[in-house]
């Protein structure tokens, strides 16, 4: 059986000693790291996410200040709303939650965001300096990844790395943190013929696709840590009970990697926990700490 890779009780380690250490810096600053989170229209899965961060927050004394618009917002009104968030000196981090209605560009939304202030790290001049190897806040999912990889020891140079997903949000990001960290990586998406050959290769496999059972047991090395960042809800037909599962086909795959992730319980905890870290280290540079 493989080593289970519990990112939610890694999670609650990082928002603990986060807690403990805002009570100080607040005493000493007067004020408490501040995370502005914008949403716009009422996408129940957006309003979820957006309560779970703004939660997190209050539970590490973390100030929140949540921004709800409504679906018919112009873009300028976001974009005024996001130049006060950049010159507000309670924020030190802000994001905006997508997906946006589709009469917003969310791209230019981002560009607008002071890169100091970009918690989710997906800001062009942040992106840039991942690609370069340079100082700089980084993607949360991928860095929460990078955090379990960590903590559980699992060295990530000289090992053969395949990301399957290659998006902007993850795949991408995840794989230059992979490459920064000296592993030999492989970046497959849906054009990739053959997909099981080139994950079968792996020894550190990432999932970040969006489709339940796309890895399958055959798809995996001996020993090989994989990594789920996939979040996708299925319906049992019987019950008509929903539940969320992974990428990976976790009941079979559980027998024969070396140390895997669950889903529930694995990456999603590390997302909003790397979003934590990311505001309360902005606020830190932003004191000159
Ligand atoms: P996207 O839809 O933006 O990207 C999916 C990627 O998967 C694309 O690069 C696509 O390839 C690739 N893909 C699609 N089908 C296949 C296939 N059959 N074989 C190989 N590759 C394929 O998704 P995201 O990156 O935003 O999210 C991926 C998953 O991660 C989702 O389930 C999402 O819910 C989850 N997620 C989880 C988070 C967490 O905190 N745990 C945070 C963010 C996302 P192509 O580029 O060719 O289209």
């Amino acid at each position: 059986m493989a080593q289970l890779l519990d990112g939610k009780t890694l999670a609650q380690k990082i928002q603990d000693d986060l807690k403990t250490k805002i009570p100080d810096w607040v005493a000493k600053q007067g004020r408490p790291p501040g995370l502005a989170v914008l949403m716009v229209g009422d996408n129940p899965a957006s309003a979820a996410y957006v309560r779970n961060k703004e939660r997190a927050c209050e539970k590490i004394g973390m100030a929140s200040f949540g921004k709800h618009f409504p679906a018919d917002t112009t873009q300028e009104t976001l974009s005024e709303a996001i130049a006060q968030l950049n010159e507000d000196e309670q924020v030190d981090g802000i994001l905006v939650q997508l997906p946006l209605p589709k009469h917003l560009d969310d791209v230019a939304l981002l560009h607008q965001i002071h890169p100091d202030k970009d918690a989710d790290g997906l800001h062009p001049l942040n992106l840039g300096r991942l690609l370069r190897g340079e100082q700089g806040i980084r993607s949360c999912t991928p860095a929460g990844v990078m955090e379990i990889l960590k903590a559980y020891d699992l060295s990530v140079a000289g090992k053969k790395a395949v990301v399957v997903g290659r998006s902007i949000l993850v795949g991408k990001p995840l794989a230059l943190m992979l490459l920064a960290e000296h592993g030999t990586v492989t970046m497959a998406h849906s054009r990739t013929p053959d997909l099981g050959a080139v994950t079968r290769e792996a020894d550190i496999l990432v999932a970040a696709v969006g489709k339940p059972n796309l890895i399958t047991v055959d798809m995996v090395k001996p020993g090989a840590v994989v990594i789920d960042v996939g979040i996708n809800r299925v319906v049992n037909e019987e019950t008509g009970k929903g539940r969320l599962v992974g990428d990976v086909d976790f009941a079979n795959v559980v027998n024969v990697a070396g140390a895997i992730t669950p889903v529930p319980g694995g990456v999603g905890p590390m997302t909003v926990t790397m979003l934590l870290q990311n505001t309360f280290l902005s606020y830190c540079r932003k004191l000159g700490v």
